[in-house]
């Protein structure tokens, strides 16, 4: 039986008065799939309650920093207790070393970072250091990674660029995009000659550790070496960087960020978080090398700052959050990816529904589609029809999935068994759902 939702769709009419879509942040207004948002009033575990009352399991996660579930009893108890003591000092607090310390600690090659309040600004920031580095202006991404709503940065993007199919941004400028070259994922040949013809021109390489914002299309090795060593190696050998973007797979994909599956031999000299970092606040950060790192003023001359950032709520979270990310914390993550996605295939299989799993680490997606997903090209030939039937069935029978074929499926600790069989349920429903075109 489909939900009531009068009262989020009272909401989402007050809302679309007065906010742009009603939403802000695009993919929340459910744009790709149609019908009405849920207005979530609370969540805890891994259930969310919406304004009508309904109850949905979640694989959303707020698009990766619940990694411990809703409302973790720890969490909250650390951010009451800091607010008890203040909301922000724009002055610094113990919380934000401690923070970057366990970031520091996990992660080798990062020796420095600042901390930030979203992904956007670490990408933003990490892009003007590199820029400032190497006295160069070009920087390379790749079509399908997502690295937020920076300028230089939103051609060919994933996620909401993505699931509404746009080739960029309007309001960018000419000559930013002139300086951002967009080559096709896990294309050496393509890097190599871009390489060759304009290597003493580009600052930096951006790539997502392992893209999660077009599904996920984890790095291939070609002859032994990975994609991100090999981006490593490349830019390196023309004087540029390598910037990589964990803010999604950061602390998700496993403990040490995806760079703790992939990362032998080879450093990115930048990396980028954010999401888990915060465990629900806004956070981000950027951080690497010591000697890029100290260009950042005051000491040097990359100019860079935030009102909020190291706030002490935020920093509170993200202590928190990583205190509950053990070893056995992450057996459970990989229990429950392994265990959801052995459920999906099951139901989709026995539809008949052609579908894709993959995964990087604990992170997974499903594409609608029969053949592996290596590029942007080959994402968005999936069925978006097929998922977005398959969407509406979860919803309906209480699933809560990001609401766009190219986004990953995001589990916590508190994704138990029980959970999983209250998705079980529902999934030969949505897979015949999806089947029926
Ligand atoms: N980089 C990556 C890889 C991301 O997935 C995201 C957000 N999904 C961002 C950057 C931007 O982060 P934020 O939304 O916090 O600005």
């Amino acid at each position: 039986m489909t939900p009531s939702t009068t009262l989020s769709g009272d909401l989402f009419d007050r809302a679309r008065r007065v906010i742009p879509s009603g939403v802000n942040s695009p993919v929340r207004a459910f744009g790709s799939v149609g019908g009405t948002p849920p207005f979530l009033t609370s969540a805890k575990g891994a259930l969310l309650t919406d304004a009508d009352g309904n109850e949905y399991v979640d694989l959303v996660g707020s698009w990766g920093p619940m990694i411990l579930g809703h409302a973790h009893d720890g969490v909250v108890e650390a951010v009451r207790e800091a607010a008890g003591r203040g909301l922000s000092f724009g002055a610094p607090q113990a919380g934000e070393v401690s923070l970057v310390e366990e970031v520091v600690r996990r992660i080798g090659p990062v020796q420095q970072l600042r901390l930030v309040n979203s992904g956007t600004e670490a990408t933003m920031s990490a892009l003007r250091v590199a820029r400032a580095a190497t006295s160069r202006d070009v920087v390379v991404k790749f079509a399908g990674c997502y690295h937020g709503h920076v300028d230089a940065l939103l051609a060919e993007a994933g996620s909401g660029v993505a699931t509404f199919a746009m080739p960029g941004s309007a309001g960018v400028t000419a000559s930013t995009a002139r300086d951002t070259v967009v080559l096709p994922y896990g294309d050496r040949e393509a890097v190599t000659a871009l390489f060759a013809e304009r290597g003493d021109e580009i600052a930096a390489v951006i790539t997502e550790a392992a893209p999660a914002n077009m599904g996920v299309v984890p790095p291939r090795e070609q002859d032994g070496t990975g994609f991100n060593r090999f981006l490593a190696e490349t830019a390196h050998a023309a004087g540029a960087l390598l910037i990589s973007d964990e803010v999604l797979t950061g602390f998700r994909a496993g403990k040490e960020g995806y760079y703790g599956i992939d990362g032998d031999g080879w450093a990115p000299d930048l990396m980028t978080f954010g999401k888990v970092i915060g465990g629900g606040l806004p956070v981000g950060a950027f951080g690497g090398r010591e000697d890029l790192m100290a260009l950042l003023a005051p000491s040097g001359p990359v100019y860079q700052a935030g009102t909020l950032s190291g706030n002490p709520l935020a920093t509170a979270a993200g202590l928190a959050t990583f205190a509950g990310l053990d070893d056995a914390a992450y057996r459970v993550l990989d229990e429950a990816s392994v265990a959801l996605r052995g459920l999906v295939a099951d139901a989709l299989t026995t539809a008949g529904v052609p579908h894709v799993i993959q995964t990087a680490g604990t992170l997974f997606s499903v594409f609608f589609r029969d053949a592996p997903v290596e590029t942007y090209e080959d994402a968005k030939a999936q069925d978006t029809e097929a998922f977005t039937r398959f969407f509406h069935a979860m919803l309906d029978g209480g699933v809560y999935l990001p609401p766009s074929a190219f986004e990953a499926w995001f589990v916590s600790t508190a994704h138990t068994p029980a959970v999983l069989d209250r998705i079980a349920e529902v999934l030969p429903v949505a897979a015949r759902a999806a089947a029926q075109s």
